[in-house]
C-alpha cells in the first residue's frame, strides 16, 4: 500500500546513484564532484519518473509507467484505487455522464440540481426556455436563477408529487411547468416544458364553466319566481297542473344546486395554487356545521366526536363546504346514525365521516371524485345530488395538501377520511387570537 516504506523500496536507485558517484571518485579522487554527480543522477532519475507520472495523469486511460520500485508501488496503489473508484463511487457519479449525454440530445428542457439546489448542469433547451446561460449560472441556486416565492417554497417543501406551474417572465401568459424527480444521493432531475397553451386552455375551460353557470343563474331565478307565482295561483285547482308545477319546481331547484356547485368548483379551482393559512378551529367548525344540518335532518342523529383539538391552517369556507358534502352524503346514503370525528393520527389530524348505509362497491371507489360520477344515478338524483360533491371534496383536499381515503363495503357502510399533513396542524392555544371558526 501507499504507506509502504518509500525510501526502502527506492534504496536501489539511491545505491546506484552512490555507486555512480563512487566510480567518479575512483577516477577523479574528488569528493565534491563525485557527490555532485551522485546527486545529479538521483535527481535526474526522479525527475524522469515525475515526467512519466505527469504524462500518465494527462492520459489516465493508459497503463501507469513502470518506474523504480517505490514509485511503481505508489503508482500501482493509485491505479488500483482509481480502477476501483467507478464501482465504489455513488451511482450518481457513474450515471451522470451517460444521463447528461442522453438529456443533452432532448428537445425538452432538462436540468440537474444538487442537494442544496445548485445548478449542476442543463441542456441547450433549458438555456433557451429559461433564458439563462449555463456558463454564467453554473453552481448558483436554482431559486436565485429563477426568483419567485413559489419555486422557493416548492424546493423547500420537497414534495414533488405534483408538477409546479410558474409564470416567470413579464409576459403574464407565459407559463412553465416543472417536474422534479430525485436520483442518486440527493440530486434532482428537472424537466421543464412550456405550458402556456395548456394553462390557457384550462383557464378558458374554467372561465367558460364559471361564466355559463353565472349567466344561467339570473334566468333560473326568474323561472323559479314564476313557478312559485303559478303554484300559488293554481292552489286548489287542477291536480295535474299542480303536479306539473311541482315537478318544474323540483327540476329548477336541481338546476339551481348544479349551478351553485359548478360555480363553487370553478372558484375553488381558480384559487387552487394560492396560500391558504387561516387558522381554523376545527372543533368549532364541526360543531357549527352539525348544528346547522340537524334541523334539515330532524329524524337523523349526527354524532360528533372531537378527541383532537388541533386547529388547521386553511380556508374556512372551502373546508366547510368539503366537510358538509361528506356529512350530507353520509346522511343521504344511509339511514342510521352518522359519526363525524376529528382525531389525531400518526401522520397528522384527520376528519372521519362514518355511516352504516348502503356502502360502495370497491370498483367505483377510484372514480368517485370524478365530476358527475354516480354509483347509482337514480338514487343520487332522488336525493337531490349533483354528482359534484366529492369532486369539490377532492379539490379542497388537494389545496390543503390533505388526502382523501374511502373505506367502504357494500351493505356495511362507508368511512370517508380527510387526512391533513402535520405541518398544517396547529396546537390549539398556540395563538388563540388568530383562530377563526367558519
Ligand atoms: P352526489 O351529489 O350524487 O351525491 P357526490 O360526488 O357527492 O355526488 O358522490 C358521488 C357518488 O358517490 C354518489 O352518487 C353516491 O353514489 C356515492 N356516494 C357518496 N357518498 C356516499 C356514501 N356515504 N355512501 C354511499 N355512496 C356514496
Amino acid at each position: 500500500m501507499i504507506e509502504r516504506n518509500f525510501f526502502l523500496l527506492e534504496s536501489r536507485r539511491f545505491l546506484l546513484s552512490l555507486a555512480g558517484g563512487g566510480v567518479c571518485w575512483l577516477f577523479t579522487k574528488d569528493w565534491m564532484l563525485s557527490l555532485l554527480i551522485a546527486a545529479s543522477v538521483l535527481a535526474a532519475s526522479w525527475g524522469w519518473q515525475l515526467v512519466r507520472v505527469y504524462r500518465w495523469f494527462a492520459h489516465p486511460e493508459d497503463l501507469p509507467p513502470i518506474g523504480g520500485a517505490g514509485v511503481r508501488s505508489i503508482l500501482h496503489d493509485v491505479y488500483v484505487l482509481r480502477s476501483r473508484q467507478p464501482h465504489n463511487a455513488p451511482a450518481t457519479q457513474r450515471s451522470q455522464p451517460y444521463l447528461k449525454e442522453s438529456l443533452a440530445s432532448m428537445r425538452d428542457a432538462a436540468l440537474i440540481i444538487d442537494g442544496p439546489g445548485n445548478l449542476v448542469w442543463c441542456n441547450d433547451a433549458a438555456e433557451y426556455l429559461l433564458g439563462i446561460s449555463f456558463a454564467e449560472e453554473e453552481g448558483k441556486l436554482l431559486s436565485k436563477i429563477l426568483p419567485g416565492k413559489s419555486l422557493r417554497k416548492y424546493l423547500r417543501e420537497e414534495n414533488f408529487q405534483k408538477p409546479l406551474r410558474l409564470k416567470p417572465g413579464p409576459d403574464p401568459e407565459f407559463c412553465l411547468q416543472f417536474e422534479f424527480s430525485r436520483f442518486g444521493a440527493n440530486d434532482r432531475l428537472v424537466f421543464v416544458k412550456d405550458a402556456t397553451e395548456q394553462d390557457k386552455l384550462e383557464r378558458m375551460r374554467r372561465d367558460f364553466v364559471g361564466n355559463v353557470s353565472h349567466e344561467l343563474r339570473t334566468p333560473l331565478t326568474v323561472i323559479k319566481g314564476y313557478i312559485e307565482t303559478l303554484q300559488s295561483l293554481v292552489a286548489g285547482s287542477d291536480a295535474a297542473l299542480k303536479k306539473s308545477l311541482l315537478s318544474m319546481d323540483t327540476q329548477a331547484s336541481r338546476m339551481e344546486s348544479l349551478i351553485s356547485d359548478l360555480l363553487w368548483l370553478s372558484r375553488i379551482e381558480s384559487v387552487e395554487g394560492e396560500r391558504k393559512d387561516d387558522q381554523i378551529n376545527m372543533v368549532e367548525l364541526l360543531a357549527d356545521l352539525c348544528g346547522e344540518l340537524t334541523p334539515a335532518w330532524v329524524d337523523r342523529d349526527i354524532e360528533l366526536l372531537t378527541p383532537s383539538s388541533q386547529h388547521i391552517l386553511g380556508d374556512a369556507a372551502e373546508l366547510r363546504s368539503a366537510i358538509s358534502n361528506l356529512v350530507i352524503n353520509a346522511l343521504k346514503y344511509s339511514e342510521a346514525v352518522v359519526t363525524v370525528k376529528w382525531t389525531d393520527t400518526v401522520v397528522g389530524p384527520a376528519l372521519l365521516v362514518e355511516d352504516q348505509g348502503q356502502g360502495i362497491d370497491a370498483k367505483h371507489i377510484p372514480r368517485l371524485t370524478e365530476r358527475f360520477y354516480r354509483v347509482e344515478k337514480s338514487r343520487s338524483q332522488a336525493t337531490g345530488g349533483t354528482g359534484l360533491g366529492l369532486a369539490i371534496v377532492k379539490h379542497v383536499a388537494v389545496s390543503h395538501d390533505a388526502k382523501l381515503f374511502v373505506d367502504s363495503q357494500p351493505g356495511r357502510g362507508s368511512t370517508f377520511r380527510l387526512v391533513f399533513p402535520a405541518d398544517r396542524a396547529v396546537i390549539a392555544g398556540n395563538s388563540p387570537a388568530a383562530a377563526t371558526s367558519a
